[in-house]
């Protein structure tokens, strides 16, 4: 059976960090769908176009659109072996459609691990974080430094600010994460998959939690 594992959490929670860690060690695919909104963006595809005023404002891109993406990626042979989802779903209607999505596939979510930051800690954890242009690596300026200013540890290129981390943007996001994201915890609690992880232990802590919470799931 595919392992699939969905990582919850508001923006900021340290999903990214997590998932890179995480897919590295169980030799997962991580598919994150904000990344892949920016590859699109940055390459001026149809669908970087239409989701580009969603992502500046800090407002879901539709889910439509969101589905068929996720989708098409999950359809990818590097997903022969299931993946580690980061950043979908964030509403009831992706995460009912992924259910259906990963039945076909012959698959099923294995284990739901919610990173859980107070509100304050995630506005000084998004204003201070630098992403690297090639691979979406997260640096943070006081609490995860890069070695080098301005460069990314991993692959050399240049670490920027994203244009939603500004600080009217971040407040949106958290409010749009409480309305729509955060229901998928009573979702997947109904379905006896996730597992609370206190997400302002330092990072090797988190990715500690969340790999026993995978290996108890068997
Ligand atoms: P998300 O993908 O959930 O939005 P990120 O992984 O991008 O979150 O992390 C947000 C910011 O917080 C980044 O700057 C990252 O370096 C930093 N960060 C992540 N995890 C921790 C942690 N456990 N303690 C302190 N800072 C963290
Ligand atoms: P963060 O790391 O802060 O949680 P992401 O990189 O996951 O942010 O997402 C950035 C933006 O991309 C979101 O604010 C939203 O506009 C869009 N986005 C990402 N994933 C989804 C999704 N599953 N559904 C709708 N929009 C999404």
């Amino acid at each position: 059976m595919r392992t699939y594992i969905v990582l919850l959490g508001p923006p900021g929670a340290g999903k990214g960090t997590q998932a890179k860690l995480i897919a590295e060690k169980l030799g997962l695919a991580h598919i994150s769908s904000g990344d892949i909104f920016r590859e699109n963006l940055k390459a001026q595809t149809e669908l970087g176009q239409k989701a580009q005023g969603y992502m500046n404002r800090g407002e879901l891109v539709p889910d439509d659109l969101t589905i068929a993406m996720i989708q098409d990626r999950l359809s990818r042979p590097d997903c022969e072996g299931g993946a580690l989802l980061d950043g979908f779903p964030r509403t009831a209607e992706q995460a009912n459609a992924l259910s259906k999505m990963l039945l076909e596939l012959g698959g099923k979510v294995k284990v739901v691990p919610c990173i859980l930051v107070p509100a304050e800690v995630l506005i000084e954890r998004l204003g201070g974080r630098w992403s690297c242009r090639a691979a979406g690596h997260v640096f943070h300026i006081k609490y995860n430094p890069p070695k080098v200013a301005g460069v990314c540890d991993m692959d050399g290129s240049e670490l920027y600010q994203r244009e939603d981390d500004k600080s009217e943007t971040v407040a949106r996001r958290i409010q749009v994460y409480e309305a729509q994201t955060a229901p998928l915890i009573d979702f997947y609690k109904k379905q006896n998959l996730l597992v609370e992880v206190d997400g302002t232990q330092e990072i090797h802590l988190v990715t500690e939690q969340i790999l026993a919470a995978i290996a108890k799931a068997g």
